[in-house]
């Protein structure tokens, strides 16, 4: 669904990913790892058209998207869940969901029934709501753009531990639904164990690629600090 094949992305004079390669199929949960700085976001950038691609190709169910602009890039069916969230906050909840709403599976109600405190807090502005709560609105916000391919960047960062269990359930249900999901999260307990696949960055490169039952200890040691 998406390959992603050497890319080079730079900010500026400076440059951040030095040949990055990944892959996600239909229906596959794919773990994005690295320690920090290390270029998780850049790629997720770059695979959006956010800060293109200098060198390599993005496709997207067989179309090279590399120098497509975000939004034509969003049409074709992927969603993001930007880090830091990035919501409406001028706008309500049900405003930010219909937003972004293009017909599909994924409506008001199937978002509401993921996340039952995005209905109880429909009419309150964005702003008001707590991380957590963002959070679920802007995985609901790219759910209603019905796509393809779903982007989350660090999934679970800096939630409490009570709501980073209700998004690790939701995540577990969208794959059961069938979603392909590229996903970055620093919890590794949570995220091993419902990755099929797992792709580690080094220095803006890609080190490692596999299943997590073949990520030994010195793999971890040497690329995640764990
Ligand atoms: P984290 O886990 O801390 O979010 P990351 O793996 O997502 O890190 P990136 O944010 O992609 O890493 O950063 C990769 C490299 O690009 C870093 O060296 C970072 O300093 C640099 N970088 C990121 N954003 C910019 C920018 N806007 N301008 C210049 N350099 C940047």
């Amino acid at each position: 669904m998406l390959s992603v094949n050497a890319i080079q992305t730079c900010y500026g004079p400076s440059q951040a990913l030095f040949g990055v390669d990944l892959t996600v199929e239909a229906g596959e949960l794919v773990a994005l790892m690295g320690r920090n700085g290390m270029g998780k976001t850049t790629t997720i950038r770059t695979i959006f058209g956010l800060t293109p691609a200098s060198a390599g190709e993005v496709q997207f169910a067989g179309q090279n998207i590399t120098r497509l602009a975000p939004h034509r890039i969003a049409r074709l069916g992927l969603g993001l869940v930007p880090e830091g969230r990035r919501c409406f906050t001028n706008l309500t909840v049900r405003e930010n969901l219909l937003a972004t709403a293009n017909p599909g599976d994924w409506t008001q109600n199937r978002v509401e029934a993921l996340f039952p405190r995005l209905a109880e807090r429909r009419h309150q502005l964005a702003l008001t709501l707590s991380g957590g709560e963002q959070q679920m609105l802007a995985i609901g916000r790219a759910l209603m753009t019905n796509p393809r391919l779903l982007v989350l960047d660090e999934a679970t960062e800096g939630l409490a531990p009570v709501i980073r269990q209700e998004i690790w359930k939701a995540i577990a249900i969208l794959k059961e639904a069938g979603m392909s999901i590229l996903l970055v999260d620093k919890t590794l307990n949570e995220l091993l164990p419902r990755a099929d696949r797992c792709l580690i960055l080094e220095k803006g490169q890609s080190v490692w690629n596999g299943h997590p039952g073949e990520l030994g200890d010195a793999v971890k040691d040497r690329y995640l600090g764990v």
